[in-house]
C-alpha cells in the first residue's frame, strides 16, 4: 500500500517539512476538512490515537465517575481503558457469535441506573446492527461513542459507521484500513458543542494561546501525519474495494469445510473487512501449520478484556463471559491486504483444507 502512494506521499511529507508549522496547522485542518466530507459528518478532530480518541469523546459528553458505560466483552482492551480513564465502569455485554460484535438483543439485562453510555466497536471492519443500538439507547436516554477504529468506511442500513453516535472516535494506527506512519486518531461528531470542546481537550484546555479553560490533555494529530494521511484517504475507497473482493475470495475458497466458521455478514451491514477472521477449534494447530508453510496469521484477541491483570480489580472471573471466552480460543486472522491476489488467497484455502480437510 504504501510502495503504490510513496512518490504522493513523500512529496505531502517533503511539503509539510519546508512549512517549518508541526503542531495544528494547515494540513490538519485540511485533514480533518477531508475526512469529515469521507465520514459524512460535520466535525472531525484529529487527535493523538484512538484510545484517546474514545477517552476524549467519553470526557466531553460529561461521562465520569460512578457512572456505567455499556462495551463489547470481546474488544479491544482500549474500549475498556477509555472508559476506565474518564473514571467510569465498563460494563460488559456479550457478542452476537456469528458476527463478533455487540449482541443489541442482550444490551436491556446489562441497564443500571448508573448507566450512561453504550460504545458499540464495529469488530474486524463489520458495523454493528446501529438502527437497534441507537433506538435502544434514545429510549433508555443513553449516549452512543463509536469505536471505529476498524471500520472506516462502513455503513448499516446505508449510513456510515462513525456517523451514528453522539461522538465516535477512530484509529490510525499504522495497520488500521486507514493507517498513519505512527499514532494517530480522531473523533468525528455533528455536533458543533461537543466538537469544540474535544477542540478544547486535545490542546491543553486553550483555544488561545496562553488562556486555558479546561485542566486539558496533549493530543494532537501532527501535521506530518495529517499530511500522509490526507494522501491515503484519496486511495482509501479503492483499498475498501479490494478488500471486499477479498473477503468475497475467502468466502468462497473456504466454503464448507468442517470445523472452519466463516465471518456471517447481517442484513444492512457493508463490512470494510479490516480482518477476515474465521473461527476453528484446532485454532492453535491450524496457526502453526499455516506457519510452517509460511502464511503468517495473527489472533484478535487471545485474551478478553475481563481477564487481563489490568482489569483484576472488576473481579469478573473466567467463565462469567462465556461467549467472548470462547471466540477468543478460537478466532484466527488470515492475511488480507489491498494488493493480495486471488491465486495468493487461493493458496492459503489449500493449506486450510489440508489441514481441516473438506
Ligand atoms: C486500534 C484500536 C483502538 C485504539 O487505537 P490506538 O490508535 O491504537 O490507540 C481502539 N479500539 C479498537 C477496536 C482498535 O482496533
Amino acid at each position: 500500500m504504501h510502495a503504490a502512494v510513496r512518490e504522493e506521499a513523500l512529496a505531502a511529507m517533503s511539503r509539510t517539512y519546508d512549512t517549518q508549522w508541526y503542531i495544528l496547522g494547515e494540513e490538519l485542518t485540511l485533514f480533518e476538512q477531508a475526512y469529515s466530507k469521507f465520514n459524512q459528518v460535520a466535525h472531525t478532530i484529529g487527535v493523538g490515537n484512538g484510545l484517546d480518541a474514545l477517552t476524549l469523546a467519553l470526557r466531553a459528553l460529561g461521562i465520569g465517575p460512578g457512572d456505567e458505560v455499556l462495551v463489547p466483552s470481546n474488544t479491544y482492551i482500549a474500549t475498556w481503558l477509555a472508559v476506565s480513564h474518564v473514571g467510569a465502569t465498563p460494563v460488559p455485554v456479550e457478542p452476537d457469535p456469528a458476527t463478533s460484535n455487540i449482541d443489541p438483543s442482550r444490551l436491556a439485562a446489562a441497564l443500571s441506573p448508573r448507566t450512561r453510555a453504550i460504545v458499540p466497536v464495529h469488530l474486524y471492519g463489520q458495523p454493528c446492527r446501529m438502527t437497534e443500538i441507537m433506538a435502544f439507547a434514545a429510549q433508555h436516554s443513553l449516549l452512543v461513542v463509536e469505536d471505529n477504529a476498524q471500520a472506516q468506511g462502513a455503513t448499516f442500513d446505508g449510513q456510515l459507521t462513525g456517523s451514528f453516535g453522539h461522538a465516535n472516535a477512530t484509529s490510525f494506527y499504522p495497520t488500521k484500513n486507514l493507517g498513519a506512519l505512527g499514532d494517530a486518531g480522531a473523533v468525528t461528531t455533528s455536533n458543533s458543542d461537543l466538537a469544540d470542546r474535544i477542540r478544547l481537550l486535545r490542546n491543553y484546555g486553550s483555544a488561545q494561546k496562553n488562556l486555558h479553560e479546561l485542566p486539558g490533555y496533549n493530543s494532537r494529530l501532527d501535521e506530518l501525519q495529517a499530511a500522509f494521511l490526507r494522501v491515503k484517504l484519496r486511495h482509501l475507497a479503492n483499498w475498501t474495494r479490494q478488500r471486499r473482493q477479498l473477503a468475497a475470495w475467502y468466502s468462497k475458497h473456504l466454503a464448507d469445510i468442517a470445523d472452519l466458521r466463516l465471518p456471517t455478514v447481517v442484513a444492512g451491514a457493508e463490512p470494510v473487512w479490516h480482518l477476515y477472521v474465521v473461527h476453528t477449534p484446532h485454532r492453535e494447530a491450524l496457526r502453526q501449520h499455516l506457519a510452517t508453510v509460511g502464511i503468517e496469521t495473527l489472533v484478535h484477541y487471545p485474551i478478553p478484556p475481563h481477564l487481563q491483570p489490568a482489569y483484576k480489580v472488576l473481579g469478573i472471573p473466567a467463565g462469567t463471559l462465556p461467549l467472548a471466552e470462547e471466540l477468543a480460543a478460537t478466532c484466527l486472522s488470515l492475511p488480507l491486504w489491498p494488493g493480495m491476489t486471488e491465486e495468493q488467497v487461493a493458496d492459503v484455502a489449500i493449506a486450510i483444507i489440508s489441514f481441516l480437510g473438506k
